[in-house]
């Protein structure tokens, strides 16, 4: 399974980290030929604004569409959800419009620009997750396909809609590896169904 982790701008390496303890080599995703030639995408935290300008500056947009339209599955985090959302509340910037959730960017107020939370979670995994928030972007709203599972104050932090997952957390700065563990079984359920066949509509 080659699992790529878009490294353009952010903290790329640390879920690069998380990925060769889970026994794989990471893909660190620079060029088209690496957006061709992987089984899942990681979006990392950074700069939201950044990371989408240095996709199209790089020339990467049109070959992920090509490989999002084939059901390639993604998991962002931080700033890599910002841009899997459908809306970014008040800003103009690229998006790849993968998951229906409206996020505010920067929205855990100043003051407590960053800080770690403990959460339950509707995952089969053991214990509660904990989360590591940097200037974390928060869900306002989230659509009826999306599943919502875990919140922290009643907002949810950790999303999925099909083959798509996404925090506002960082979950590559803890040590636990069970979301990436969770992200690897929906790309290891991917490749079983195969790649998605255009519909009729998809061809208009
Ligand atoms: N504040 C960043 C943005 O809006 C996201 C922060 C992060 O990824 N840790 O793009």
């Amino acid at each position: 399974m080659r699992i790529g982790v878009l490294a353009l701008q952010g903290d790329f390496h640390k879920h690069g980290e998380h990925l060769k303890r889970l026994g794989l080599d990471p893909v660190y995703v620079r060029t088209r030929d690496d957006v061709l030639s992987i089984d899942g995408l990681i979006i990392p935290g950074g700069e939201s604004t950044t990371i989408g300008k240095l996709l199209v500056d790089f020339g990467l947009d049109a070959s992920l569409k090509e490989r999002l339209d084939q059901g390639l599955p993604v998991f962002g985090t931080c700033a890599g959800m910002i841009l899997m959302a459908k809306e970014i509340v008040g800003r103009e910037q690229f998006k790849l419009n993968l998951l229906d959730i409206s996020v505010e960017r920067n929205a855990y107020g100043r003051q407590i620009d960053s800080f770690e939370a403990e959460f339950e979670h509707s995952l089969p995994l053991q214990g509660p997750l904990h989360g590591v928030f940097i200037r974390a972007p928060r869900i306002a709203k989230v659509g009826p396909e999306v599943k919502v599972l875990a919140s922290f104050e009643d907002c949810p932090v950790l999303v999925q809609q099909e083959k798509y997952l996404a925090a506002s957390f960082h979950p590559e700065l803890t040590e636990n590896l069970e979301l990436h563990r969770y992200f690897l079984s929906l790309v290891e359920r991917a490749k079983e169904e195969g790649p998605a066949v255009p519909t009729l509509n998809d061809a208009d």
